[in-house]
């Protein structure tokens, strides 16, 4: 089976098209698992939601997902991403909103446990020490866990005791599921952060047992006039261009 991770997809429809065709060139996709944030900062909520509901899939409530539909305040959010999130709830259907409201927080597949934050704050802790690492494998009940939330990608392997490595993941990388146990973060599908504008997807190969991360180009102009005909924050439509 092969199944794309698409994480943070954020509203941003021509980055998540653009994902699922470069996984589709290769054969089809079977499923999508999505780590949280299918809403929030971009233009396209509804048509994200059909896309990802197209697919057999499995999913997780992320902040952004949650604030639009007034399920956690947006107290802590910067005054952009809580502009954005007003946006997107006034977007939203009613039976959009209840697909979002009906997301869990945690949800688990076989051998992986996915959840947008960490395991000890599912919607809101972003897993960025070694620490909060060290946290989640404790509180993992599977070998491996997926998180998204930094829109960052990286891997992360338990060593022997309380070690833990920790690297940054790289268009193509291959990682091997074997012994040791994992937590990965598939990227930002539309939105990534990491000064890599290209939108960022993992394919599970679950024969080959491996996970690959791919970066793929998309239209970032189309979105951001979009996000700029909606009104939506412009420095949000800036970041585009620079994956910050
Ligand atoms: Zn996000």
């Amino acid at each position: 089976m092969r199944i794309a991770i698409v994480a943070d997809i954020h509203s941003n429809l021509a980055a998540f098209q653009a994902a699922l065709r470069h996984a589709e060139e290769t054969g089809p996709i079977d499923r999508l698992w999505c780590p949280g944030d299918v809403v929030g900062y971009g233009p396209d909520p509804g048509a994200c939601i059909a896309l990802l509901r197209r697919y057999p899939h499995t999913a997780v409530a992320g902040n952004h997902d949650l604030a639009a539909i007034d399920k956690v305040s947006t107290a802590d959010f910067n005054a952009s991403a809580a502009r954005a999130a007003a946006w997107t709830g006034a977007q939203l259907t009613r039976e959009e909103r209840q697909y979002l409201d009906g997301l869990p927080e945690v949800a688990k597949e076989g051998e992986f446990t996915l959840v947008h934050g960490t395991l000890r704050a599912p919607v809101w802790e972003y897993l960025l020490s070694l620490e909060a690492a060290r946290e989640q494998f404790r509180l993992m009940e599977t070998p491996y866990s997926i998180v998204g939330h930094s829109h960052l990608p990286f891997w992360a392997e338990e060593g022997g005791g309380d070690e833990v490595r920790s690297e940054p993941w790289s268009d193509g990388e291959r990682v091997e599921l074997g012994e040791r146990r994992l937590i990965i973060n598939s990227g930002g599908v539309g939105q990534p952060r990491d000064g890599d504008p290209r939108a960022a997807y993992v394919l599970y190969d679950t024969e080959a047992r491996t996970l690959t991360l791919h970066r793929v180009e998309y239209d970032i102009a189309a979105t951001q006039e979009k996000m700029r005909t909606a009104g939506l924050p412009s420095w949000l439509a800036e970041r585009l261009s620079f994956g910050q």
